[in-house]
């Protein structure tokens, strides 16, 4: 039998830093758009006896003996799924958001074939077609952004570039793209070339689960996503589609770029979709949007530029240059994080600035939303974030705002 003791006896080392990170979470605004905080009972989840078991192939299908538990859970993981999203055919099994696009690329492309994606500088992400990225590597990138004068989405230039360089995939979706994404025009821009569309909606899947943004299942071919962004599961990925590629995708998730299935983390997704599915994922996910907004109208009232001048869904972009013109993101970054309000520095479009320097920041509500913050809380932390810029990371005023954040920490304990 394995050591009953706790991690603190078996494993001395390892046990401080899990304390300290509790500590960090606890006491410290988590802004990071693509982060939350998951319930004790997906956490449970995570530490149950499921790692020890392997499962390779699906419910029923199984390479090894012993899958009846497996199958049960990956089965209920499917069905909430389908009926979270109203999807046709579901892999729950992608280790995560990177591993699920992987596994639509296997599946809807030959080595050497084009895809049309979103520039990384723009918002996209680097399993889009970042050069060292598998996708990079393997495939022929054609990259589209954002419009100079709108900094969103043209989607008749979109359609000529499809026209032009005649992609075999069409992605949609973003990593920091603040505004609606219309995935159906996405779609007849693919179908119209002969592509396929695969909507990526790592971010936003909270949303589209409840109708708060439009979903792409009816019109796109593959919808991918994360399970631990705005859905609030433990990390992982999974992948949609319609029935005529349900078998297609799952051969290339397993065997074609996975073993064994983690079990733990579909038991899980499991447990998160449960959650999800409930009336209240629904008021949580409108209190990520309130607080957007609130948040995004507090530091525009303060001076500060967002990018594309606002936002529709979880997550801002703000220009760094005309409020404070000596700030990179990295300066804005560190000075935040030394108040205990963490952010990440992001490129915005047009970006002067290097990807390790960078002119913006990403802010994100799925996070604070989930710890109970509301509205006036939103225009406390914008003042407070206005403060340690102004000051360009003045220690008096960094310490004074420590002692703010640690009083709203402690109103809204983990
Ligand atoms: C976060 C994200 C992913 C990848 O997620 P990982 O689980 O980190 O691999 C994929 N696509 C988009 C658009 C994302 O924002």
């Amino acid at each position: 039998m394995p050591a009953k003791d706790p991690i603190s006896t078996v494993d001395p080392e390892i046990w401080p830093f899990m304390q300290a990170e509790v500590r960090r979470q606890q006491n410290t605004l988590e802004l990071i758009a693509s982060e939350n905080h998951v319930s004790a009972a997906v956490l449970e989840a995570l530490g149950t006896v499921f790692t020890n078991k392997y499962a390779e192939g699906y419910p029923g299908k199984r390479y090894y003996a012993g899958c009846a538990n497996m199958d049960a859970v990956e089965e209920l993981a499917r069905q909430r799924v389908k009926k979270l999203f109203g999807c046709d055919h579901v892999n729950v099994q992608p280790h995560s958001g990177a591993s699920a696009n992987i596994a639509v690329y296997l599946a809807a492309l030959q080595p050497g074939e084009t895809i049309l994606s979103l520039d990384l500088a723009h918002g996209g992400h680097l399993s889009h077609g970042l050069k060292v990225n598998v996708s990079g590597l393997l495939y022929n990138i054609v990259p589209y952004g954002v419009d100079p004068r709108t900094e969103q989405f043209n989607y008749d230039h979109i359609r000529e570039l499809a026209r032009e360089h005649k992609p075999k995939l069409v992605i949609s979706g973003a990593s920091a793209y603040p505004r609606t994404i219309d995935f159906d025009r996405f779609s007849e821009i693919a179908h119209e070339v002969g592509a396929t569309h695969m909507a990526d909606i790592a971010h936003i899947a909270g949303l589209v689960a409840v109708g708060l943004h439009p979903s792409p299942i009816s019109s796109s071919d593959f919808v991918t996503t994360t399970t631990h962004k705005t859905l609030r599961g433990p990390r992982g990925g999974l992948i949609m589609c319609k029935e005529a590629w349900a078998k297609k995708i799952d051969s290339r998730v397993f065997p074609g770029s996975q073993g064994g299935p983690l079990m733990h983390c579909i038991a899980s997704k499991a447990v998160a979709f449960a959650e999800a599915l409930k009336p209240e994922f629904k008021t949580y996910q409108q209190q990520i949007l309130a607080n957007a907004q609130a948040l995004a109208e507090a530091l525009q009232s303060k001076g500060n530029r967002l990018v594309s001048g606002g936002t529709d869904n979880h997550l801002m972009l703000v220009d760094l240059r005309p409020a404070y013109p000596q700030v990179s993101g990295r300066m804005a970054e560190g000075w935040l994080e030394a108040s205990n309000i963490i952010v990440n520095k992001n490129m915005i479009p047009f970006d002067e600035r290097k990807p390790v320097e960078t002119s913006g920041l990403r802010i994100g509500t799925p996070a604070l939303t989930t710890r109970g913050l509301k509205e006036a809380h939103m225009r406390t932390i914008a003042d407070l974030i206005d403060r340690v810029l102004r000051a360009e990371g003045d220690p008096k005023v960094i310490e004074s705002v420590r002692g703010s954040v640690a009083e709203l920490c402690e109103q809204f304990p983990l």
